[in-house]
Order: structure tokens, then C-alpha cells, then sequence
């Protein structure tokens, strides 16, 4: 649905508005500014607020950003004034002074959006170093190699970040990392933090040089200079690449902007009695409530979460620093009962002090979200409700996705292990970058992204792949958090897995493995495989199949408690659309109510019939066509019993034959001699019956009411078939009272309708009389031409029923192809044109209006008329909730769909009881 444009701030109007907040001991925000302030800093805020230690700082406004992009990157004019205020009082809560020669006060520079985006913009550390302070920073702190530390790793931020001095391709290597490693070599250590202090100082050197070298300027002394510089760099990362990519796949509009939060540094790397850590207050891949989360001794922020070191498990901290370790536990435990929700923070221990650096409601995998708020309930800190729209209505399908098959798993060769990060069983190519993982995605195989570590620029690399391997990083790598949140099996920090970039292998012990070989990954134990591994249904699949007992799996208990919960909230009932009895019933154990949708021309596939239909269609007059049909009747017939007695008698639509009858007939010359000699007709028969039925627009050619118009003797076929169907349930020793739905397709005009509707009504009644049994029986259309939707008050007076059919349109609705916008659709995303793919999620403004006319117009001429949706837009979570506030019934999508359907329509009753 398009996003709401931020208010744009005018020149003007800048002057009455307020764009630094501030936090620490004076604190003006708090979280309920977090359109405004970002996530990171309306929780800065919120944190200082409920006591917790945190660094004084300052938040630049995200309408700041807006105006910056409105105002060809220019700051509003008070903006100046205001950061000098922000700074001196952080200077005075901190007893320091930034640039100065004494006591100089050194700033964090991060962005900060409404919805987290981790790694996507860019930080700046160390920030007010200069020549001069940094030999300020080695007398106070006592210790020279630390300070020297600081300011190389400034220096590199600033020079990457700002002066843009970076890797110039793909194969290269950034600038600064090559002058580090050489250094490194040279001076024979393996460790940064193995430099002595004059080696840190001939880096510095070296990293000036380079900057100078290839920006002609050199590295900013002045503090004020370099704090603009690293605002305005990370307001122009908004746009940058992988956050632009970022967003949209989250669907966060770029009118949000960022805010920038300026902070006091702590440091974490000052020594021993320091440390810098990241923690979740439960476990984010699979939701257990244990404190969970590493840290490095000695280390700065972002050493953590780059995945450079392996960090150690946060249990381990209680050995090493348990006083910090205590005071974490604390801090756990008041940040879930204040924020009641699931919190990633960071922290720096500081000196054995503890700092507070971040917090935000943490990333995690569906099933960790299912469990979380499951748990949550149970432990009293939130409600049922409340529970319900925590979780991501698409994350419950999460729980239903495969597992590696048993028997497969014991055959199959463990070669290591790695830290299990995003739960689920994939196997596929071994691809070792992004552009390899999209090719192998592109031709429809399966890709394991393997990479040391991963950085932001392999997002579309992960997008692409079944899962993610990493040798290096532990759990809150940057590969671990993006996999998490996309519901991608991840294995991290593998340690024994040796990847050679040049040579393209990947080499576990003796065994090595090249570009493209198979690899199974298994991300809820972190074990790795050799070759494809088979998988196996989920748990809850299994449960519902009468495999497992659902005391055995915990699994299944959490998502059959959501599902209970979904029943009872939500108002909209959930069909499915399926066209075989296996369907059927795989939806039913999913919990639909009927079927929305039996598109019947699936249905002629299958073995014979396909040649009867060619029949059919080839016939050269109606007796002929009729002597075909009267072939496909009694396969037509057993498939509706089939599917009334899998439903059980509850409700079956049944959709009258829909596609142009040319998909029937074979297009190639060695099929179309096959079809000839099966028919004993000559070749050009089928030829020219192929030619005479080509269309060139067949999606809006002779099809849907069209056809059964044309001719009559198919729908009274297929009308005699499930009628013949229902008859035959009633006739069961145990009877089964079906309640058929013919469905016509296509319909424009009332009219249309009404032609077919009288042939349905005179089937029914033959079939009545002939069986001597009564039974009910409905007839209806589907809205899918915009015509049918404008013209509905006229189509209802015949009509018991509308089903909506989103994709034809979306399709005619749009005057887009179905079938052909995928060619279109990635620009207008990119451009902001179309937020979403309108065949995936419903384009409310116009598509949706059409619906709710329909609505409206039917509803006027027939009150009691039903009322359902079956395009693909019945399993889309946003679109569920649009047909619920325009007062569908009910919503019909496919089997695996009908949990989230369930979740979302529950989702959508509770957000629109409380809008009123
Ligand atoms: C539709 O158009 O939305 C629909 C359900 O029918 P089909 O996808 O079979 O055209
Ligand atoms: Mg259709």
C-alpha cells in the first residue's frame, strides 16, 4: 500500500521546529518519538529516562533528513546552533571538551531510522581525534596504544565513510584493510591488537597518505569540521545502495529518513577491564528464554558484529567480569518488563562500568517470534492480544518449514559444525558471491551463499540464496541478524570451514568442495553436510498427519496456540483454493473452512483426459463436441466426489472452465503428429484448429463466461458432474450434506450470467429428478473485469455469491499482464511507483476500490449475498486486512497459505477494533 510522505519541512516553517533532542542526565525524547527520533534514538532516550546508564548524547530529527534531501543536501539554518548546545551540554554532563587539548571529548556519529536497518548506514567512532588529541587521550588514559588505536580506526571510518576512500571494484581490497594487513606482516604480529603504539602511529601515517593521495585533501583536524562530515555521511547513506535495496524489500518508504544520533564515547578497548558486547534477553533464533549474546574483551563496537573476531559466549562474561555480568542481568531483566518485548542491545563495559549503547525489539527468526510471544503471555507481561500482533503473520509458516528427512540426516556425513543461527533445512550450489547465488537463483536451483563473513554488499546474494554458511562471526554477525530476519537457514562461524575466495573452494579438514557442488546446511543445529540432503516435513506437519503426538512437539503446542487464539479474534473465515483431495486435506489440517476456489481445468491434465478435451475442442460440431464431453464426464464427476468427501461438507466452490481452449492443444509439430495419430486425423486438422483458435491478447479473448456462451454443452457437462457429485454424497451410507457453489468466471455483464445461470438451474433440476433426491445448491459469479465490479447492484440479482478475483483484476483492473509485468515491475519498485508487486499484495488506492464497489453495489440489490476473495492476494497479509475492513466473508488462498491467512485475519480484527 503507498506509504505516506513524510511532511515535507519547508524553508519556512524551519524556524519554530525543534531538530536535536537530547539524552543523559537532561532528556527530552522518549520512545513515543520514534518517527521522529528513529528507533535508536527515541530508546537512547527512553533508557536514560528508566535509569539505565547511558552515554549523553544528542539525536538530529529524521525530519532533518527530509529537509536535507528537499533542500539539495543542505542543513535548516538553526540546526547549527542547536548541535553547538546538544555538545556543550554533553561536554558539561562529561566533564570534557571536544577539540580540546585536555580532556578532549571524543562522539559516536550513528544512524538511526524508524525500523532498524542493521549495517545498511553508516557509523563514524573516535570522532574530535586530531594529532593533538590523541596525545591528550594517551596521557589521561594512561595508555598510548589505545589511543593511537583509536584514532587509526577514526581515520578509517572517516576516510571510508566520508572522503569516500574505498575498494574501487568487487576483487578489490579496501585501501585502509590492505595498508593494515601489510603493516601487520611486517612488523610479524597477527592481531590489531598486537600493534605497539609506534606501529600505530606509522599506520596513521600511512592511512593519511592514502587519503591525501587519492582524495588531494587531507584528513580534517578540526573537531566541529568532522562531526559535519560524518552527519551529512550518514544522512547521505540513506540513499546509498544497500539501503535503498534494504528498504525495499521491507517496504520501508524512503520519505521515513534518518535520524543521527551524536554520542560520548565509551570505550571498550581500553584494556582488560573492558569489554563491548551485543545481547538478546532471549534467544533470537529459536525464542528460548536464556540470555543470549557474545562480546569481545578489549574491543570497539563494531568489532562484534563484523564478525572479525569470534567473540565469546555471553556466559562466559560471568567469569570473567561478574560484576558486569550481574549488572547485565539486571539491565535484561528491566529492559523486557519496561519495553515487554524481546530487546538486542549493546552495550561497552567500560573500566569494569557498564555503558548502555543501544537497545531496540530484537530480529528474529518466525518460530523465535512464535515462541516469544507465546511466552510472554504465559509470563504475564503482555496479553493474548497483544501476542497476536506481535508476530509477523508470515512468520508462522516459518514453523512449517521442512526439516532434513531422518532417515536421510543418518546417513548423511556431519563435517562440522557451526553456530546455528536461522533455523530450517536447506541444501543447494555451494556459491561463494552474490551475483553467483542470483545466477544459480535465476535459473531455478537452489544456492548456499558461502562466505567467511558477510557484509551489507551480499544482501542480494542472500536474498537469492536457500541459506547462508559462514566461517567467521558468531551469532549476531551481520549474516546471522539479515538471515534471521528473512527466514533464511544460517549457519555462522564454522570455524573449521576454510573458503578460498581466489581458488573458488571451500575445504572442511581433507575434504574440498568447488563452486557449485551441493551442500546441506542445517541452521536449527549448525550442522553442515556434504552433498543434498533430503528433507523432511515440518513438526507441525508431521503432527497433523498423525506422525507425531503433539505432546512431543513443542512446536506444534506453540503454533496450535496462536491458531486458537487467531479463531477466536478474527472475523474473516479462511478457505483454500484447491483443485485435488490431497489438497484438500492438507488444508484442512491447516484449519480452512471450505474451498474458495476448484480451478476445474486442472482437472484435464490427467492421464486420458486430456486427450477427450483435445477431443472436445477439436470437435467439428456440436455432436461431436457433446459425444467428447459425455468422455469427461465421469472423470469429472469422481473428482468432485473425491473433493466433496475430502471437504466433508463443508463448503466447495467449483470454478466453470476457464482458460482460452488453446492451453489444451499441443503447440509443437512432434506433439500435434502424437495428438493426430491418437485421434486418427490428419495432422492439418490440428493444425489448423490450433491456428484458427490463436488469440492475440488470449488472457482477454475467448475465455471464462465466454466459453461456456459459446458453448453451452460444456457447462452443462460440467454442471451435470458436480451435481452428479453432490447427489452421490447424499447417497453415502454415512450421507454427506453438500452444499456445491458454481462459480462462473469472467462475468461483465449481468446478462453473461444470466445465460449460464439458467443452464446451471436446468442441469440441477435434471439431475434431481433423475437421482429423486433435493438438495441446495448455489450459484454465483467472480468480479474480475472491472466492468463486473462497476456493474455488480445489476450482476447480484442473479448472483447467491462473489468471489473475487484479484489476479484478472489486477490484471484487467491495471491493464497489466499478468504473465508479463515481472519485465516492468522491478523499476517501478525501485521508483517508488508501486510500492509492491500488485499481484502479491493488493493495490488498495485502485484494484481495491473496484473491490469495495463491487461490494457496495452487490451488497445494494442483494443483502444476503456472499461475499470472498480467491486471487493470490487471500494468503497476503496486507491485503488481508484490506478485504477485512471492506467486509468480505471470507478469504480463499492456497493450503499452505491458510495459517498466515488465519494469523492476518486476526491481526486485521483486532488493529481495526482499535482504530475505533
Ligand atoms: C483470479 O483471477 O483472481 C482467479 C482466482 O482466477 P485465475 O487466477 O484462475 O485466473
Ligand atoms: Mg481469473
Amino acid at each position: 500500500m503507498p506509504a505516506k510522505k513524510a511532511k515535507k519541512v519547508t524553508k519556512k516553517a524551519a524556524k519554530a521546529v525543534k531538530y536535536s533532542y537530547d539524552f543523559g542526565q537532561k532528556t527530552d525524547g522518549s520512545s513515543k518519538l520514534r518517527e521522529l527520533l528513529g528507533g535508536k534514538g527515541a530508546n537512547l532516550a527512553e533508557m536514560a529516562r528508566i535509569g539505565l546508564p547511558v552515554p549523553p548524547g544528542f539525536t538530529i530529527t529524521t525530519d532533518v533528513c527530509t529537509y536535507f534531501y528537499d533542500n539539495g543536501r543542505q542543513y535548516p539554518k538553526t540546526l547549527a546552533k542547536e548541535v553547538k548546545a546538544s555538545v556543550a551540554q554533553i561536554e558539561k554532563e562529561v566533564g570534557k571538551k571536544l577539540g580540546a587539548e585536555k580532556n578532549p571529548l571524543l562522539l559516536s556519529v550513528r544512524s538511526g531510522a524508524r525500523e532498524s536497518m542493521p549495517g545498511m548506514m553508516d557509523t563514524i567512532l573516535n570522532l574530535g581525534l586530531n594529532d593533538k588529541t590523541v596525545k591528550a587521550l594517551a596521557k589521561e588514559s594512561g595508555n598510548e596504544a589505545f589511543a593511537y588505536d583509536c584514532y587509526r580506526r577514526f581515520i578509517q571510518m572517516y576516510g571510508d565513510v566520508v572522503m569516500g576512500v574505498q575498494a574501487v571494484n568487487e576483487n578489490d581490497h579496501c585501501p585502509f584493510e590492505g595498508i593494515l594487513e601489510k603493516l601487520r606482516a611486517e612488523v610479524g604480529v597477527e592481531l590489531d591488537n598486537e600493534l605497539t603504539a609506534a606501529n600505530l602511529k606509522e599506520l596513521i601515517k600511512r592511512y593519511k597518505a592514502v587519503i591525501k593521495k587519492r582524495t588531494g585533501t587531507a584528513f580534517p583536524q578540526d573537531a566541529y569540521e568532522q562531526l559535519w562530515g560524518s552527519v551529512s555521511a550518514v544522512f547521505n547513506s540513506w540513499q546509498n545502495e544497500r539501503a535503498t535495496l534494504y528498504r525495499q524489500k521491507y517496504g520501508i518508504p524512503a520519505a521515513w529518513g534518518t535520524a543521527v544520533n551524536v554520542q560520548a564515547m565509551v570505550f571498550g578497548n581500553m584494556g582488560d577491564t573492558c569489554a563491548t558486547g551485543v545481547a538478546f534477553t532471549r534467544d533470537p533464533a529459536n525464542g528460548e528464554k536464556v540470555f543470549y549474546g557474545e562480546y569481545l574483551i578489549n574491543a570497539q563496537g563494531e568489532d562484534v558484529v563484523a564478525g572479525i573476531r569470534t567473540p565469546n559466549a555471553i556466559a562466559q562474561l560471568k567469569e570473567e567480569m561478574p560484576h558486569a555480568h550481574a549488572d547485565l542481568e539486571a539491565v535484561r531483566k528491566k529492559l523486557e518488563s519496561h519495553f515487554k518485548d524481546m530487546q538486542d542491545f549493546e552495550f561497552t563495559v567500560e573500566d569494569g562500568k557498564l555503558w548502555m549503547l543501544q537497545t531496540r525489539n530484537g530480529k528474529r527468526t518466525g518460530l523465535a517470534a512464535v515462541r516469544i510471544a507465546v511466552e510472554l503471555v504465559k509470563e504475564k507481561l503482555i496479553d493474548q492480544k497483544t501476542a497476536l500482533l506481535k508476530i509477523p503473520a508470515d512468520s508462522i509458516s516459518s514453523l512449517l518449514v521442512a526439516v532434513f528427512d531422518p532417515a536421510a540426516v543418518a546417513k548423511a556425513k556431519v563435517l562440522t559444525t557451526g553456530l546455528p543461527a536461522g533455523p530450517g533445512a536447506a541444501s543447494g550450489k555451494i556459491c561463494f558471491t552474490a551475483p553467483d547465488a542470483e545466477a544459480v537463483n535465476a535459473k531455478g536451483g537452489r544456492a548456499i551463499l558461502c562466505r567467511v563473513e558477510t557484509t551489507p554488499e551480499d544482501l542480494r546474494g542472500m536474498i537469492a540464496a536457500e541459506g547462508i554458511l559462514t566461517s567467521r562471526g558468531g551469532v549476531s554477525s551481520h549474516a546471522a541478524l539479515v538471515a534471521r530476519q528473512m527466514n533464511k537457514v544460517c549457519v555462522c562461524g564454522a570455524a573449521e570451514v576454510v573458503i578460498n575466495y581466489g581458488a573458488e573452494t571451500l575445504t572442511i579438514g581433507d575434504q574440498v568442495f568447488q563452486n557449485g557442488d551441493d551442500i546441506s546446511i542445517d541452521g536449527t543445529t549448525g550442522e553442515i553436510f556434504a552433498g543434498a540432503v533430503a528433507t523432511a516435513p515440518s513438526e507441525v506437519d508431521q503432527v497433523l498427519n498423525g506422525k507425531l503426538k503433539p505432546a512431543d512437539s513443542y512446536t506444534f503446542r506453540m503454533y496450535d496456540q496462536v491458531m486458537k487464539w487467531a479463531d477466536k479474534h478474527r472475523k474473516l473465515g479462511v478457505r483454500t483454493n484447491a483443485d485435488s483431495p490431497d489438497q484438500a486435506t492438507s488444508a484442512i489440517a491447516y484449519g480452512a473452512q471450505g474451498i474458495g476456489l476448484c480451478r476445474t481445468e486442472h482437472m484435464f491434465f490427467e492421464g486420458d483426459r486430456i486427450t477427450f478435451m483435445r477431443q472436445m475442442i477439436l470437435a467439428a460440431d456440436e455432436k461431436q463436441r457433446r459425444a467428447a464431453l459425455k468422455k469427461l464426464l465421469p472423470f469429472q464427476r469422481k473428482d468432485f466426489t473425491g473433493l466433496f468427501k475430502a471437504m466433508g461438507g463443508l463448503p466447495v466452490t467449483v470454478r466453470l472452465l476457464d482458460p482460452p481452449l488453446h492451453e489444451f492443444l499441443p503447440h509443437d509439430e512432434s506433439s500435434k503428429r502424437e495428438l493426430a495419430n491418437s485421434l486418427g486425423v490428419d495432422v492439418d486438422v490440428i493444425s489448423n484448429r490450433v491456428h484458427a483458435l490463436h488469440e492475440s491478447n488470449p488472457m482477454l479473448g475467448h475465455r471464462g463466461c465466454r466459453l461456456g456462451i459459446s458453448y453451452p454443452e460444456i457447462t452443462e457437462m460440467q454442471a451435470r458432474a458436480i451435481f452428479e457429485a453432490a447427489a452421490a454424497c447424499y447417497k453415502l451410507k454415512k450421507p454427506i450434506k453438500v452444499i456445491p457453489e458454481v462459480m462462473i468466471p469472467l462475468v461483465g455483464f449481468a446478462d453473461e450470467l444470466k445465460n449460464q445461470v439458467a443452464v446451471v438451474h436446468r442441469v440441477a433440476a435434471e439431475v434431481m429428478e433423475k437421482k429423486g433426491i433435493k438438495f441446495e445448491y448455489l450459484v454465483g459469479t467472480m468480479i474480475e473485469v472491472p466492468r463486473g465490479a462497476l456493474t455488480a447492484d445489476e450482476i447480484a440479482e442473479t448472483a447467491e455469491f462473489f468471489s473475487f478475483g484479484t489476479n484478472d483484476l489486477t490484471q484487467t483492473g491495471l491493464g497489466m499482464s499478468r504473465d508479463d509485468a515481472g519485465s516492468f515491475l522491478g523499476q517501478y519498485k525501485e521508483l517508488d511507483i508501486l510500492p509492491q508487486n500488485p499481484f502479491a499484495s493488493i493495490d488498495a488506492a485502485g484494484v481495491g476500490q473496484l473491490v469495495e464497489i463491487g461490494v457496495e453495489k452487490g451488497r445494494k440489490t442483494n443483502k444476503k449475498i456472499k461475499l470472498g476473495v480467491c486471487g493470490e492476494h487471500g494468503g497476503d497479509p496486507a491485503s488481508i486486512e484490506f478485504f477485512h475492513n471492506v467486509g468480505l466473508s471470507y478469504v480463499s488462498c492456497s493450503p499452505p497459505r491458510v495459517p498466515v491467512a488465519r494469523l492476518s485475519a486476526a491481526q486485521a480484527a483486532l488493529k481495526a477494533k482499535a482504530k475505533k
